[in-house]
């Protein structure tokens, strides 16, 4: 594009599809971090800060809440689908429409069009959301300057269709490992068969009870399954050792070592001779008790949805700051060629946040 500046006085809708025009996959994002530093210095109401490709702007009006609106401003690959274009029927079309320059722009439209709102602001726009946790924008500021997201409620304007999902569960992978004696199978009897002894494991597995806890008025699901299973040695041969990958998705009233311990206990007596954890992230609890949370409810209407997949809520959560996600877009159509948004859902999130902060 021939300017490289972005007109926060564009309706929201507008300013997406500049977003959309200005290419930030992940890793190169800094020429439009610059554009979004440069656009929100010019805003006289806020202080701007920047750590990397991370802006964080924040209004100081002493109000007794602060509320933290936050995106990325990366995007997966593009896929041939930019510049963006709107259609005939109000959609806009593009890489990052959805997941989640729309969000951007609401929050750019709400930094830029209320200079005085009701509760402290924090404006956050992050990098690498879509690329290995290690890199995680949000991560490096939670790391380098937590005091950058202090708030009492925060809200991530990832596509949620203008829902409001609450908290995420937590995922837990653990390798289960049995243990035999390898043997040549002509004399089976000589050796102790560690694909067999995972059966007690599977069996716990198909007759686990998972819980549906409601939390803050939100049914979560938990699920304790296997995910993959290796052993065998060779055609001939007794096998010494199987492992079951198994993962379990908890509800955020689990704190990670309950939800290890728990998982402990399930195969406690099934004959497992290694427990490893792989991979654990803690869920993150929906806090929508919260007064500025219900206000925020309130204000957007609908009912909320409980988050069963892992996103950067938690990483609030694991700051004491409960958090939602937010967004115009849909999710199902996120990092698709034919990524989409309905204009009318980004002009309608600009308009609920608006009328939340301005009450
Ligand atoms: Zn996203």
């Amino acid at each position: 594009m021939a300017d490289t500046s972005l007109d926060l006085t564009l309706d929201a809708a507008r300013l997406t599809a500049q977003l959309v025009d200005f290419p930030s996959v992940s890793g190169t994002e800094q020429p439009l971090a610059d554009a979004i530093e440069t656009a929100l210095r010019a805003l006289p109401h806020l202080t701007v800060d920047r750590y990397g490709n991370n802006i964080v702007a924040r209004t100081h009006l002493g109000r007794p809440e602060r509320v933290v609106l936050a995106g990325h401003i990366d995007t997966v690959p593009i896929a041939g689908n930019v510049p963006s274009r709107l259609d005939e029927d109000g959609v806009l079309w593009g890489c990052g429409t959805c997941d989640m320059k729309s969000g951007v722009a609401v929050q750019l439209r709400i930094a830029a069009t209320v200079p005085a709102p009701n509760r402290d602001l924090t404006f956050v726009f992050y990098d690498n959301e879509e690329v290995a946790a290690d890199l995680n924008g949000l991560r490096h500021i939670a790391e380098a300057h937590p005091d950058w997201l202090r708030g009492d409620f925060a809200v991530l304007l990832e596509p949620s269709d203008g829902q409001v999902e609450g908290g995420c569960q937590g995922t837990l992978r653990v390798l289960l490992r049995t243990k035999g004696e390898r043997a040549h199978s002509a004399r089976g009897w000589m050796g102790d068969n560690a694909i067999h002894a995972a059966a007690p494991v599977l069996a716990r597995l198909a007759s686990y009870q998972p819980r549906r806890p409601v939390i803050d008025g939100l049914e979560y699901r938990e699920g304790l399954h296997a995910v993959g299973i290796s052993g065998g040695v060779a055609g001939n041969v007794i096998p010494d050792e199987c492992t079951v990958t198994v993962n379990f998705r908890y509800a955020p009233d689990r704190t990670e070592e309950d939800a290890l311990a728990h998982v402990r206990e399930v195969f406690a007596d099934c004959g497992v001779a290694e427990f490893v954890v792989d991979d654990h992230s803690p869920g993150a609890l929906p806090g929508l008790s919260h007064p500025a949370a219900a206000a925020f409810i309130e204000a957007v209407g609908g009912t909320p949805q409980p988050k069963f997949g892992w996103t950067d809520v938690s990483r609030f959560s694991a700051l004491g700051i409960p958090a939602v996600n937010y967004g115009p877009g849909n999710p199902l159509l996120a990092h698709k060629r034919d990524e989409r948004v309905e204009t009318a859902k980004i002009l309608a999130a600009e308009e609920r946040l608006r009328a939340w902060l301005t009450a």
